[in-house]
């Protein structure tokens, strides 16, 4: 595979970075991911907006033009040849030269990466038929979670906690409700309605997330942004999740309840369909 390192394009092996750099010592960094198909790439411009934004909650400039940033996605997905697949993006602030808490010196320069992940079938993914099944778990990440920052040792335990017990994937759950999923946008349908929590600084404002809600706003679909209990997701007629690398996944059990009649529904079968068709017109 050949990665992006601070400006060079590298056989992977060859790509190195210091032991000092704060993404290692103080997970100082924020990432991005962005989904291929057909050669193509989805939602790019959200992912580059998202991806200012984190930098500069942070403190840390943008160290690309989006034109560069498009320039470098394009280049990895032609070295790599890759058809379906994400390319994923990560900024962190660089080498202090020394472990403090203090940031390094303005002029520090970031360390960037950039690398691709190959996902033959992602667009014909089986689990779209299936679903998935989830456990719910305490939300115990820090309080900042709109920022993409590659701090995602919670999310992984979670994650981990949901393997161990033989599902898929674990939805977090705060002062009783549903926050997200450890990697993505948690969703509920409730007679034709969606139902998804509102932005704010307790979840990440999923691109794909904006997209879908776009799409079905224009389909005229009926859309309700508010918190939903587990109980209620439960209860619901569906239950759905969004990320730029799974797009729209039916989810069909939580905590060993099924939902609805345990298989994928109508709605969400229709959004991912809808999804695909619309982010693909969009493709750049
Ligand atoms: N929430 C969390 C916690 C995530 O990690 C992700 C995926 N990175 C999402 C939501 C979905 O965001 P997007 O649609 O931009 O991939």
């Amino acid at each position: 595979r050949t990665v992006y390192l601070n400006g060079e394009y590298l056989p992977e092996a060859e790509a190195k970075v210091s032991i000092f750099d704060r993404g290692f010592v103080m997970a100082d960094g924020v990432y991005e991911v962005t989904s291929v198909l057909g050669g193509k790439l989805l939602d790019f411009p959200g992912h580059l907006k998202r991806l200012a934004r984190s930098l500069s909650e942070l403190q840390m400039g943008n160290p690309l033009s989006d034109d560069e940033w498009l320039a470098i996605h394009r280049k990895l997905v032609e070295l790599n040849a890759i058809d379906e697949g994400i390319i994923y993006l990560q900024v962190t602030r660089g080498n202090a030269g020394d472990r403090d808490f203090a940031f390094p010196a303005e002029d520090t320069p970031p360390t960037v990466v950039l690398f691709t992940q190959s996902k033959p079938g992602l667009a014909a993914n089986p689990q779209a038929k299936t679903g998935l099944r989830v456990i719910s778990v305490p939300d115990l990440r820090w309080s900042r979670r709109d920022i993409k920052t590659v701090q995602l040792l919670y999310p992984s335990l979670a994650k981990m906690e949901a393997k161990h017990r033989g599902v898929d994937d674990a939805w977090l759950v705060e002062d009783g409700f549903v926050t997200e999923g450890t990697s993505n946008n948690t969703y509920i349908v409730k007679d034709g309605k969606i139902i998804t929590r509102q932005l704010s600084q307790d979840i990440l404002h999923g691109i794909t997330r904006a997209s879908l809600l776009r799409y079905a706003a224009e389909a005229q679909m009926q859309i309700e942004e508010r918190p939903f209990t587990i109980e209620e997701a439960q209860a619901a007629d569906e239950a759905f999740f969004t990320s730029a690398s799974a797009f729209v996944l039916p989810v069909v059990e939580i905590d060993g309840a099924k939902v609805g009649n345990g298989s994928a529904g109508p709605v969400a079968t229709r959004l991912r369909e809808l999804y695909l068709e619309e982010s693909l017109k969009s493709a750049i």
